[in-house]
């Protein structure tokens, strides 16, 4: 059941003080991909989220890079297409940029401009949600775009940097800590 699925994602994934700074506990989702019934489970966990959605999202954005592991899993599933968010200078076109605060310095993400349509329904998706800068990055873009992002789904949340308070979309996790 869900439950149990959702009880192997977690087990499935190891933690790393330390890495890749002091301080910092890294939750490693290329650890739960060593194990298939993980792996299947979360898939589960994640189609079961998308197909409740109403209306179906038109577009399934990932995040780079971790985004990448899902986003096309839940596209080939649903046949809804898939579109990435990449950091600059990546993405090939025409494209719209948004840049974003991090703890020292900035970042900038894009996507191609003709990559979504005004007034699409989208969904975005990415491995973890820490400060949500990243997340809410990619809401602006979707949003300069003219369409909307009706849900964020992430595998794991880290609660208490409460990411959720600086996305502009409602969020699902599969996993918390
Ligand atoms: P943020 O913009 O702060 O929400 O950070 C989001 C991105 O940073 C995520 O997509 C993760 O890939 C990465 N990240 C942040 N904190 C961690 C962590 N503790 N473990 C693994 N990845 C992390």
């Amino acid at each position: 059941g869900r439950e149990s699925d959702i009880n192997i994602v977690k087990n499935s994934i190891e933690s790393y003080p330390d890495f890749p700074k002091p301080g910092v506990l890294f939750r490693d989702i290329f650890s739960l991909m060593k194990n298939p019934k993980a792996l299947e489970a979360l898939n589960k966990l994640i189609l079961e989220e998308v197909e409740n959605m109403v209306p179906k999202p038109d577009v399934i954005i990932g995040l780079e890079s971790r985004g990448f592991l899902f986003g096309p899993l839940i596209s080939l599933q649903t046949r809804i297409p898939f579109v990435p968010i990449r950091k600059k200078g990546k993405l090939p076109g025409q494209v719209n940029k948004q840049t974003y605060e991090l703890e020292y310095g900035t970042d900038t993400v894009e996507i191609q401009s003709d990559a979504i349509q005004q007034g699409q329904n989208i969904l975005i998706v990415d491995d973890l949600l820490a400060t949500g800068g990243t997340l809410q990055a990619a809401c602006k873009l979707v949003s300069q775009l003219g369409a909307h992002v009706k849900k964020c789904i992430v595998v794991m949340e880290l609660l208490d940097l409460n990411g959720r308070r600086s996305v502009d979309a409602p969020i699902h996790s599969i996993v918390q800590y």
